[in-house]
């Protein structure tokens, strides 16, 4: 739990506060500031920054061979996979596709629009009830597309909190030609400790400010697959030329403070019962009134989804609000009007159930006993509309 003035923040799956390392680093003031691609001392500083984070992150991951560009988060990062191949594709006149899920975060949704503008073709393969796909289906398809084939795979589910074995994604890979694209976005402090990522992936996707380095800062591993991308972002042939522009320095060398953070405090097993001791505190006082999504699938330790159907969700989430716990809701927002998530339309529930949807996600170093005090919390709000 973060305590933000009185605030009791259980959104992490938005974004996490800043990691206590990351913001002793920035108030220490001793930043380096120089240019990292430049060849003085001054810069050199900098660039170190950048080169011990690399080594870093490509040694949690086990990824030593894939090559890591920066950039400014998972929506650019996945804009620069999808839209990269896109363009590569175009520039050797090749038939190409891109394949995602109903279930993936909009910064993949929305690719359809240019991924056809550039003359490809868009697909969307369905889940089921409990957010999976089928593998075999999926290896199927991809095998009778004929062209260049780019599929996304979300590792875990921002907003079910679903997780995709990263075994059944190899095994895909294994069976077609596929390149292949993992949002590993809400991968760090929600599942088990192991960072060990497949070898055989070609493209693993991060945002640093889901784990507690900085906003607006994210990477992205390539691997050889990375000739099939034409860079998104050109200019001064930063980055081995795959993401061009200054490198953010102090937001990369951020990744490395937080990431250590979690390293360090991160007990997944705490946070696993204190989920389920959440999650069963609800089922237990409000029985079939509230619904959680996904129930008996493959989830995650930090993330609980709730249907509240018989309770208008703008009125709930203003409760929640003015009782001073920060949840978000899987339903957009606009001009007054509630718009039914797409992910949970996607997986068969109805338009009503989809507008109705209240998402708790604990922070990862949420602590023994700690449950409690948050389901007393969520229960004051929730015994004021379902009894
Ligand atoms: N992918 C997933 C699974 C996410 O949860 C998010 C953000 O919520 C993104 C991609 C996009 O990340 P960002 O907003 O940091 O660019």
């Amino acid at each position: 739990m973060k305590l933000i003035s009185k605030r009791i923040y259980l959104d992490y799956n938005a974004t996490a506060p800043l990691a206590d390392t990351v913001q002793q680093w920035l108030a220490s003031g001793a930043l380096p500031f120089g240019n990292p691609s430049s060849v003085h001392t001054t810069g050199k500083k900098s660039k170190k920054l950048v080169n011990d984070t690399s080594a870093y992150l490509k040694s949690i991951f086990g990824l030593q061979s894939h090559a890591l560009f920066y950039h400014s988060g998972a929506t650019e990062g996945i804009n620069n996979i999808v839209k990269g191949f896109c363009f590569q594709m175009l520039r050797e006149k090749s038939e190409f596709h891109f394949v995602s899920f109903s279930t993936d975060h909009s910064c993949v949704f929305t690719q359809k629009e240019h991924v056809e503008l550039l003359g490809g073709s868009f697909h969307l393969l369905d889940v089921d009830k409990d957010g999976h796909y089928n593998k075999d289906s999926v290896i199927k398809y991809v095998n009778e597309l004929s062209g260049n084939v780019l599929i996304n795979f979300t590792l875990v589910n921002n907003e079910t909190g679903v997780i995709w074995n990263l075994a059944d994604i190899k095994s895909i890979k294994d069976q077609t030609n596929a390149k292949i694209h993992v949002d590993a976005v809400q991968l760090i402090g929600k599942t088990d400790c192991s960072f060990e990522l497949s070898n055989s992936i070609d493209f693993y996707t991060f945002s640093g400010h889901k784990f507690g380095a900085m906003k607006g800062v994210g990477f992205t591993f390539a691997d050889e697959s990375v000739s099939c991308l034409s860079p998104l972002i050109t200019g001064g042939g930063q980055q081995g030329n795959l993401r061009s522009g200054t490198e953010n320095t102090h937001g990369i060398y951020s990744l490395k403070l937080a990431l250590e953070e979690v390293l360090k405090n991160y007990q997944p097993e705490v946070l696993k019962l204190e989920k389920e001791f959440l999650e069963k505190s609800i089922q237990e006082k409000y029985g079939n009134r509230i619904h959680i999504v996904a129930v008996n699938a493959k989830r995650n330790y930090n993330t609980i989804y709730l249907i509240v159907s018989t309770v208008k969700i703008d009125i709930m989430l203003t409760a929640f609000d003015m009782a001073q716990i920060d949840v978000s809701s899987g339903s957009a927002c606009s001009s007054g009007t509630v718009k039914a998530s797409r992910v949970l339309l996607s997986m068969g529930y109805s338009e009503e159930d989809a507008k109705n949807s209240i998402r708790i996600s604990l922070p990862y170093n949420t602590k023994k006993g700690q449950a409690k005090s948050f389901f007393a919390k969520i229960e004051s709000v929730f015994d004021r509309f379902i009894l």
